[in-house]
């Protein structure tokens, strides 16, 4: 019982592992041109956009098709299960984990943590702040990045971050500031332009 918890653990690690090396080198790495980069950039692009559900269904197929035989012929089925099993539920956390950064506002320290980490990566520098879920990978790695604000650009600021009159929430004012033009649609009658 103790290994397969064990198992469990060292999966959901390779997962965190994993989802470092994919982000820095599969999606964002010099001439990435794959399905996956290509949704990723369409994700920076666009950061509402997430890839559609079967291809990251397909992915974690995938990797539970290459994982449990590899696993079980090393350690044994039912290790090798415990641990693929691991792999594939820090997966699902991890996308869960990422929607909502971009999709809820944070509650509590790691939520807080998560989101600032995650759009510094966006909107400061795509080529550090790989790891989503935890910081470990870039920190061995040597690619972590810490800013004191995110400059959020106004067009890609996420819901949760602004108020109703277009600025961020006094209560992320202290992680976060909004740059660049307001979009047209968020110009408020009487405040120039095309009103009349
Ligand atoms: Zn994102
Ligand atoms: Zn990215």
């Amino acid at each position: 019982m103790l290994a397969m918890l064990c198992a469990f653990l060292a999966g959901a690690v390779g997962w965190t592992f994993t989802e470092y090396v994919l982000h820095r080198f599969v999606f964002h790495g010099s001439g990435a041109r794959g399905l996956g980069a290509k949704e990723h950039r369409r994700h920076h692009a666009q950061v509402d956009y997430f890839a559609p559900a079967w291809q990251k269904g397909l992915a974690a197929l995938a990797a539970t098709a290459i994982l449990f035989p590899l696993l079980a012929l090393l350690v044994g089925p039912a290790i090798g299960a415990a641990g693929t099993l691991g792999f594939v539920a820090m997966y699902v956390l991890y996308e869960v984990l990422h929607r909502r950064a971009h999709t809820h506002p944070p509650r509590g320290r790691y939520g807080r943590w998560r989101r600032k980490n995650h759009f510094a990566h966006h909107f400061a520098d795509p080529r550090l702040a790989q790891g989503v879920t935890t910081p470990f990978w870039d920190f061995v790695f040597g690619t972590r990045l810490s800013v004191a604000q995110v400059r959020v650009p106004r067009r890609l600021a996420m819901r949760w971050l602004v108020d109703q009159h277009g600025e961020v929430c006094p209560a992320y004012a202290a992680d976060y500031t909004l740059v660049g033009a307001r979009r047209r649609d968020e110009v408020a009658p009487g405040a120039g332009g095309d009103a009349v």
